[in-house]
């Protein structure tokens, strides 16, 4: 398995803006605002984005529509195998338990991301990354570009709650329903 663990954190935080954008994306889609980058180390130790998305369970009407399972779907095309143990996936918010099994069972070589969950986070909650039952146990990055993800987590959460969204300057997105 590649090892993204040696690599600074200057490399993981590149990575994390790139997540960071995408989760921009889906604020402006009226979804909640996650957003994930993979990226494939090749043999020469080169490096390529392979998946990158944010959630579209409004959009797509689709509960599995996260982030990181179309980013994981995305690579697995791309690199032609289920195995993406030569990748490493940069969410901008803990995973869920429903991507936290996608992560173990695309054999991720690593998993990282900004904001803890400490409500239902696969590792804070469920330890799914460690679970002694799984034969996957990723090594895992935590807070990296956390202030800035929880900046833009904050500013939805808060736009969402106020009736008016008065500080909801943004022209407003018309919904597909493709
Ligand atoms: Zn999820």
């Amino acid at each position: 398995m590649v090892s993204f663990t040696a690599l600074p954190d200057t490399f993981h935080e590149a990575q994390m803006r790139i997540a960071l954008r995408e989760a921009a994306l889906a604020a402006e889609a009226d979804e909640v605002p996650m957003g994930c980058v993979i990226v494939r180390m090749r043999p020469d130790g080169s490096v390529a984005i392979v998946g990158k998305a944010h959630n579209q369970t409004e959009g797509l009407k689709d509960p599995t529509a996260h982030a990181e399972i179309l980013a994981i779907t995305q690579a697995a095309e791309a690199v032609g195998d289920w195995r993406l143990s030569d990748c490493a996936l940069y969410v901008t918010k803990e995973p869920c338990p429903m991507c936290g099994g996608a992560i173990v069972l695309a054999r991720l070589a690593l998993v990282c991301w900004a904001v803890p969950d400490p409500k239902r986070g696969a590792h804070t909650v469920f330890n799914l990354f460690r679970h002694p039952g799984l034969n996957h146990h990723p090594p895992v990055l935590e807070g990296i570009c956390e202030a800035e993800a929880l900046t833009g987590l904050q500013a939805f959460f808060r736009a969402r709650r106020s009736p008016a969204r008065a500080d909801d300057t943004r022209a407003s997105s018309p919904r597909s329903d493709s």
